[in-house]
């Protein structure tokens, strides 16, 4: 039909348009490159691009509260209980896959052996503390005790350094033939404050070198919004009002009519994505400096991660899906195409859910009913690509400081490069920030992250594609797998209907 035709031109009108601009953003970025423009010149070009920016993340909170709540509250506890075990299955699974295939590739390529001469000695300022810690973090995230304040704080820890100081009096006999300086030394003293002479009795005030110094968790906030926080919220918002029958009716239809009114924002919005993203992407390339880096010390290195990515997103995840649900993989992935370039350009998978709910709806037709559960707790838990990283690039930190890994340890990495990306924020290099984690729970020097931050904002924007086709990939499965459930609603709502 007509209609039919006309929404098939416009769905490839979109996908064409993204395209395009990708293809302009890179050679305008490449012809602007030479001209050397100064860092606030090269801010006011990217303007487009910061407003694409600013225009998603808008709507990612009342879009990810909105869907939860009407997509749970929508389906009976049975069924939303099963559709999570399954979401929570998948992720789990590809997730330790992706982190399998990073470790495997890291260490057959050693992108990081001889890369510094000699070792450098760590620094001393490890605290294995923070490894557990960050993962009481993640916990604590999970129950935010103001919702208002989730919305752009997370509870991250800080530690509070105490040094005690001892002030002790030794009394020692003068017959020991000691002068103070060596009865000092021989106490391991630092410093001798008074000396007073009683008798044949030489009395020292001094303060010991052993000083005490511990450090606590204190608690302490970071900006960014807490998503984690939200979803489970959300969740159990939706769960409860979902059992009110008819007493819940006023609220799901109030979160059923925002989550419509936002995806009509979307739908908006999404006509200005191509140039947000051209400008996005052309800026990068203007900006960029270490392009030398990219190939250079830290080019193995790279390609490691970019090779993990590839064949995690490329091969095994499509396997996934066709194993599953026996369709074409790459069909599906076709019509995802606009949603992994938005990655690409933004770095963020919560800036890009927005256009990954549109092209999971319109393109690939997913139950509205699955992707509302299912894609806000994905783009907040699930990063497969982020995941992968954290494994590569501790064990290439690893290799660059000579340390042999034993299989406990490596595993310990597979374990907390898992609980890292699911505890990093779908913002730019959040990524980054959570491997903290993963180097002190096997003693790597922390500070040597500064090794990877050069080309980690390109690995960032492979990394958030993979973590956005996880998440969709995901849906589709978890849609499948689900079948049975949708039907049976289905004709209960249709009952119901008829019984009215
Ligand atoms: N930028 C990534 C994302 O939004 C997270 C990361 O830094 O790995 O998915």
């Amino acid at each position: 039909t007509k209609e039919s035709v006309k929404g098939f031109l416009r769905r490839n009108l979109f996908v064409l348009l993204t395209i395009a601009a990708v293809a302009l953003g890179v050679m305008l970025g490449f012809a602007l490159r030479p001209h050397n423009l100064t860092l606030r010149k090269i801010k006011y070009f990217a303007f487009p691009g910061e407003l694409l920016m600013r225009m998603l993340q808008m709507l990612v909170l009342p879009l990810i509260i909105s869907s939860l709540v009407t997509g749970i509250s929508s389906l009976d506890s049975k069924a939303s209980g099963k559709m999570g075990m399954r979401a929570v299955v998948y992720y789990m699974v590809t997730t330790l896959i992706a982190v399998f295939i990073g470790i495997v590739i890291v260490i057959v390529i050693k992108p990081g052996k001889g890369l510094r001469d000699s070792p450098v000695a760590s620094s001393g300022t490890i605290e294995p503390v923070q490894a557990a810690d960050a993962f009481l973090d993640l916990i604590r995230n999970m129950f935010p005790p103001n919702l208002v304040e989730a919305c752009f704080k997370q509870y991250k820890t800080v530690y509070k350094k105490t040094i005690y100081t001892k002030n002790v009096t030794i009394t020692l006999n003068l017959t020991d033939s000691l002068n103070a300086t060596e009865a000092a030394l021989a106490a391991n003293m630092s410093r001798v404050l008074q000396t007073i002479q009683v008798g044949d009795t030489l009395v020292l005030l001094w303060i010991s070198v052993n000083t005490v110094v511990e450090t606590i968790p204190v608690s302490g906030s970071s900006n960014g919004v807490n998503a984690l926080g939200l979803v489970v919220f959300s969740m159990c918002f939706g769960l409860v009002i979902g059992s009110m029958k008819q007493q819940g009716q006023a609220l799901r239809d109030f979160f059923d009519c925002l989550n419509e009114a936002i995806m009509r924002l979307v739908a908006i919005i999404i006509w200005y994505a191509p140039v947000g993203i051209l400008f996005l992407i052309a800026g990068k390339i203007v900006e960029m400096k270490n392009l030398a880096e990219v190939g250079g010390q830290l080019g193995m290195y790279t390609v490691s991660v970019i090779v993990g990515l590839l064949i995690h997103g490329l091969f095994v995840l499509p396997l996934f899906y066709f194993l599953v649900t026996r369709k074409n993989p790459y069909t599906f992935i076709a019509g995802l195409l606009q949603a992994l370039i938005t990655a690409l350009g933004t770095s963020s998978s919560s800036a890009t859910l927005p256009i990954t709910f549109r092209c999971l709806e319109e393109n690939n037709h997913v139950d509205k009913r699955v992707t509302r559960f299912i894609l806000p707790v994905g783009a907040t838990i699930n990063m497969d690509g982020t995941a992968l990283y954290e494994a590569v690039a501790a064990i290439f930190i690893a290799q660059v400081n000579d340390m042999e890994l034993n299989f406990g340890q490596i595993l310990t990495i597979s374990i907390t490069a898992t609980a890292a990306s699911i505890g990093a924020a779908g913002i730019p290099q959040a990524g980054l920030v959570t491997m903290v984690i993963v180097l002190t729970s096997v003693g790597l020097p922390t500070e040597d992250i500064t090794l990877i931050i050069a080309v980690d904002w390109f690995l960032d924007r492979l990394r958030t594609t993979t973590n956005v086709l996880g998440d969709s990939l995901g849906a589709g499965i978890v849609e499948h797998l689900s079948r049975q459930e949708l039907q049976s609603q289905d004709v209960e709502v249709g009952n119901s209907v008829i019984e009215e």
